[in-house]
């Protein structure tokens, strides 16, 4: 028989009941065993409903509080020094560690956070040294696994690998130089074994030990430390099923398929093409193949017709019983129920498919596999062909306009007319910014009052004019804001946008939105991306309204600002049916226009956004190619349509270039502001050395905090930025947004900005 299985679900809560919880108990209005009984309640309503779905394996020990790495650390002791020794019960080190804590004496910061893989999910990153102390202080999955069965429910425990733990895990301050966290594995074993061994007497069958780092390249190197740690954890273990996700095997195959492990997942969603070799490499071997055909990363029904084939061919060449049809990965990364959505239409809905509705998909391909003559089935697999055949059948009638116009893109259309050393000399005939000159990323702080009228606009409780007149108030005063403290390229101040992806997604032909579709971002923020469903187009002009009115208001040139192709295609689900590359060129032109329409406004410069550039990229090198050159290409497309006197910016949230150099040179930005106000100047000499030869506003200061940065500090950085790169290319700004802020510390921070600059002005 064909067994199902999904590898994780969201733990959320449908609707958002463990993020209430945990925000409840952070701020004193739970106890500890109130926001336990929370999460053992979502916990319930998961396992009952997969259950229900008829899924076969069903995951436990993949809930978390907050983030399931950090779960991890806390179980095994990896817990660094200050957050111990502080009086704090072992929850309250737990979210230390999450987000520092500054209470009752105690004052720690928050652990670092790095993206998993490639999706928009953060987790907490392990800090390793020699001194590491490995001890298994609860065994969470053991204790999930028993909760289950509690409940009559039996499960699969799941339990992030050793390698995996240590790969994305860092060396601690105190580490030695050079150490690096993979030499703790035979150490880290032992406490592997015990976790693994006590699973087993509790009688568990089957384990799911994640290895997601065996997708990325790295995981070459990593041979002898793969086959030690399962050589040595198999004897012990329940019946291990090794579990790969997010990419390829590669040629990493070759020797998973020699480890003494019972089971193998790949992910054939993010990697179709991988089928006929891990079939071949599995099948002279005892192991049960797991085929990832669920998508646990989109919201899209799966292709049953086509799944079954795949599921077919695997069956044909190791036997129904070898074969397990799962998601691709843990489902975490899409949303819980499309039960919950009431203003999609039924059209609409029946095009996807959230978590809860994966769990039945994967346990009806198992049982059509199987054989099975059950009528819900037969019938489930009848209704899926209908649905897919609609949405085949919508897709097909693509906008022919946007898809002729795309095919039309010439390679002119991505350049400038002019090279930046000519524009440069344009643009200051046209904007009269003095040296140093001085600006923001965008937004200005989105205050309580700008966040209610949002809501009653968006309730009817307000008219579109009464919303309008008020946004333009709120213009009109971060402008004389701006005068007032004397910076000198300005920007309207965004208070019309509730996020940067939306406020386009919403304008923009081709997308939906959902009004539950909530997916964890990190601890309890959660995100409701967009959905790109047909062709993206641009109904009209989508940001000049705003930006003309705020030039209108001063002599002061005017920055405009949009959010770029690349990220807006990030943010959001794409569409599963064309290509990544296809919808972020038609996102590309529909910016185009607006970028043109702004200038035609009288704007004198427009900033787009591209923080996520850098996330998109492919875990494997071998992928950075094609995807470097189609975001590069795209960003290009949306801003060169303008004259050489427009200034076009970029701004990024990250200072991590050091292997993109060549890319962000060409993006060929007049002006690109960066996160640079934490790292030291090696950033900078690594743009010198690179020979970058556009304008660059490093950050200043961290937006982050509400710390405001001495006027002194900023001139010293300013000192040095200048010691490095010559100061006819810099721009003085602070290294993000200031939605997030509060005007009390955002106006003493730019006032200390705008005088380290007229220092600046006079001292070089
Ligand atoms: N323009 C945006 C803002 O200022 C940029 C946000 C971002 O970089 N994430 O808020
Ligand atoms: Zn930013």
């Amino acid at each position: 028989m064909v067994s199902s299985s999904v590898l994780g679900f969201p733990r959320i809560g449908a609707d958002r009941e463990v993020k209430k919880a945990v925000e409840a108990y952070w701020a004193g209005k739970i106890s500890a065993d109130q926001l336990t009984e929370a999460a053992a309640g979502v916990k319930k309503t998961n396992w009952t409903s997969l259950k229900a779905k008829g899924v076969d394996y069903i995951p436990s020990g993949e809930f978390s509080l907050y983030d399931h790495v950090l779960d991890h650390s806390a179980a095994f002791n990896v817990i660094p020094k200050r957050y111990i020794g502080q009086g704090l019960s072992p929850l309250d080190v737990y979210f230390a560690m999450a987000r520092g804590r500054q209470a009752d004496g105690v004052d720690v910061p928050a652990s670092e956070m790095k993206k998993w893989f490639d999706s928009n999910y953060h987790f907490v990153v392990p800090e390793f040294s020699e001194e590491t102390d490995f001890k298994l202080l609860f065994n969470k999955p053991l204790e999930e696994y028993k909760e289950a069965q509690a409940l009559g429910i039996e499960t699969r425990p799941v339990v992030l690998g050793p390698v995996s733990f240590l790969h994305l895990g860092k060396a601690s301050k105190d580490a030695k130089p050079g150490f690096q966290p993979i030499s703790l594995l035979p150490k880290l074993l032992p406490v592997y074994k015990a976790l693994l061994t006590d699973l087993k007497s509790a009688g568990v069958e089957w384990v799911q030990v994640d290895e997601p780092v065996l997708v990325l390249d790295q995981a070459a190197n990593y041979e002898k430390e793969f086959t030690s740690a399962y050589g040595d954890l198999s004897p012990v273990a329940p019946k291990i099923l090794l579990t790969t996700y997010f990419g390829r095997l590669d040629t990493n195959l070759s020797y998973v398929v020699k480890l003494p492990v019972a089971g193998l997942h790949v992910d054939l969603d993010r990697a179709p093409g991988q089928l006929d070799e891990v079939v071949a490499a599995v099948k002279p071997t005892s192991i049960i193949l797991s085929l990832g055909l669920v998508s646990g990363r989109n919201v899209w029904k799966t292709d049953f017709q086509a799944a079954l084939k795949v599921g077919q061919k695997a069956v044909d060449a190791l036997g129904a019983d070898r074969v397990v049809i799962a998601t691709s990965s843990s489902l975490l990364h899409t949303p819980v129920t499309l039960q919950s959505e009431k203003k999609l239409t039924a059209e609409q809905k029946d095009w996807f498919s959230f978590a809860l509705e994966k769990s039945a998909e994967v346990s009806v391909i198992a049982k059509a596999l199987s054989g099975s003559q059950d009528a819900d089935v037969a019938q489930a697999i009848e209704a899926n062909r209908a649905s897919i055949a609609k949405r085949r059948d919508f897709e097909s009638s693509s906008d022919d306009a946007i898809r002729k116009r795309v095919a039309a893109i010439t390679p002119d259309m991505y350049e400038r007319k002019s090279p930046f050393a000519v524009r440069q000399e344009t643009q200051k005939k046209h904007i009269s910014l003095p040296k140093f000159p001085t600006t923001t990323i965008g937004s200005f702080p989105q205050t309580k009052e700008i966040r209610s009228h949002r809501a009653k606009f968006t309730k009817g409780e307000i008219t579109q004019e009464q919303y309008e007149d008020f946004i333009k108030k709120e213009i009109e005063s971060a402008v004389r804001f701006q005068e007032r403290i004397g910076l000198d390229l300005l920007v309207h101040g965004e208070p019309e946008r509730n996020d940067m992806v939306q406020y386009f997604g919403e304008q923009l032909n081709g997308f939906v939105f959902t009004q539950n579709g909530w997916v964890q971002s990190y601890g309890s923020r959660y995100v409701r991306p967009p959905i790109i469903v047909s062709d993206v187009s641009r109904s009209g002009p989508m940001t000049v309204k705003w930006s003309a009115y705020a030039q209108s208001v001063t002599k002061l040139p005017m920055k405009g600002m949009l959010t770029g192709p690349v990220t807006i295609l990030n943010w959001s689900f794409p569409r599963a049916d064309v290509p990544r590359e296809l919808q972020t060129r038609q996102l590309a032109l529909a910016l185009r226009d607006e970028v043109v329409d702004l200038e035609k406004a009288g704007i004198h410069a427009v900033q787009v956004d591209e923080p996520a550039l850098r996330e998109g990229l492919p875990l494997r090198r071998a992928d950075w190619d094609s995807y470097l050159t189609w975001a590069v290409e795209s960003f290009k497309l949306s801003t060169a349509g303008v004259s050489d006197a427009l200034q076009t910016h970029s701004h990024f949230c990250y200072s991590d270039f050091n292997d993109i150099f060549p890319s962000i040179q060409r993006l060929d930005a007049d002006v690109i502001s960066i996160e640079a106000s934490k790292s030291d100047m090696k950033l900078l000499e690594a743009f010198k050395q690179y020979g970058y030869s556009n304008s660059i506003g490093p950050g200043v200061y961290d937006v982050h905090s509400p710390r405001v940065p001495g006027d002194q500090e900023i001139r010293d950085r300013l000192k040095a930025m200048a010691g490095v790169l010559p100061d006819s290319l810099l721009f003085v700004n602070p290294d993000c947004g200031l939605k997030t802020r509060g005007w009390k510390e955002t106006e003493a921070s730019l006032a200390n900005l705008v005088s380290a600059a007229r220092w600046a002005r006079e001292n070089y």
